[in-house]
C-alpha cells in the first residue's frame, strides 16, 4: 500500500528499509507528476508507515531521494533521477513510463522496485534465475502471445495496437486479456520480490545517470 505524505522539500531525508514498489500509473493518475515541487510517497503495512521517499518531478524525470538501511551507520543516502517517457494512448491522452535507471537497462516500465535502488523487475529477476516458470512468467508469456496476435510490434510495456484487419471487438477482448496478464505478471513478481529483494545488492553498483 502506498500514499502521499506532506513533505515538500527536495532535501528531506526519508528512509526506506527494504522492498518497495513505485507505480508511475498511480502517480500519473493522481496528477502529481505535473507538479514542480517534491512530494513524499509513503508505504504502509497494516496502517503503519513502513517507509517513504521524496520524489521531485520535472518535465522529463523524477528525482528520488531517500535513505536506505535506516538512520544510523550502515544506512546510505540515495539520490538519482529516473527518466520519464511519454507515449500516446490509443484513445487520446498520453501514458507516462519510467525508464529503468540500472546501467545497461533503460527499459520502459510502469513499476520500479526498490531495495537500495529502484530498478525494473527484469533487472531484479536476473539475480533470481530460480523464478522461471512462476505464475508471473506464465502470465507474461500469455501477454507476449497476445502481442504477437496483434502484430508483434514493440515490447511488453509498449501500448498494444490493433493489427490491420483484426476486428475491433476481437481487439478489445485481447486488450482486456493483455491488461490482466500484465498485472498478474506484475503482481506475482512483486509478491516474490517482497520476500527476496533485500538480498539483491549487486544492482547497487549498477545505477546509472547519477
Ligand atoms: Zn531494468
Amino acid at each position: 500500500m502506498g500514499g502521499y505524505g506532506s513533505g515538500r522539500r527536495c532535501a528531506s531525508q526519508e528512509t526506506t528499509a527494504d522492498y518497495r514498489q513505485l507505480d508511475v500509473r498511480r502517480l500519473q493518475r493522481d496528477g502529481v507528476l505535473e507538479r514542480r515541487y517534491s512530494f513524499l510517497w509513503r508505504w504502509s503495512r497494516n496502517g503503519e508507515s513502513v517507509g517513504s521517499i521524496s520524489i521531485c518531478p520535472e518535465a522529463d524525470r523524477v528525482t528520488l531521494k531517500y535513505r536506505h538501511g535506516g538512520a544510523g551507520e550502515g544506512g546510505t543516502d540515495q539520490e538519482y533521477p529516473i527518466l520519464l517517457e511519454r507515449t500516446p494512448c490509443q484513445y487520446g491522452g498520453e501514458r507516462v513510463w519510467f525508464r529503468c535507471p540500472a546501467r545497461g537497462c533503460g527499459r520502459r516500465v510502469a513499476v520500479l522496485y526498490g531495495g537500495r535502488i529502484f530498478a525494473c523487475r527484469h533487472c531484479y529477476r536476473l539475480a533470481y534465475p530460480c523464478q522461471h516458470e512462476s505464475r508471473g512468467d506464465r502470465a507474461e508469456s500469455r501477454a507476449w502471445k497476445i502481442r504477437e496476435r496483434c502484430g508483434g510490434w514493440g515490447c511488453l510495456f509498449d501500448p498494444l495496437f490493433r493489427r490491420k484487419g483484426m476486428h475491433h471487438r476481437t481487439f478489445r477482448r485481447l486488450a482486456r486479456d493483455y491488461e490482466q496478464a500484465c498485472s498478474a505478471s506484475d503482481f506475482a513478481f512483486s509478491v516474490k520480490m517482497g520476500m527476496s529483494i533485500d538480498e539483491v545488492l549487486a544492482l547497487d553498483q549498477d545505477i546509472g545517470g547519477k
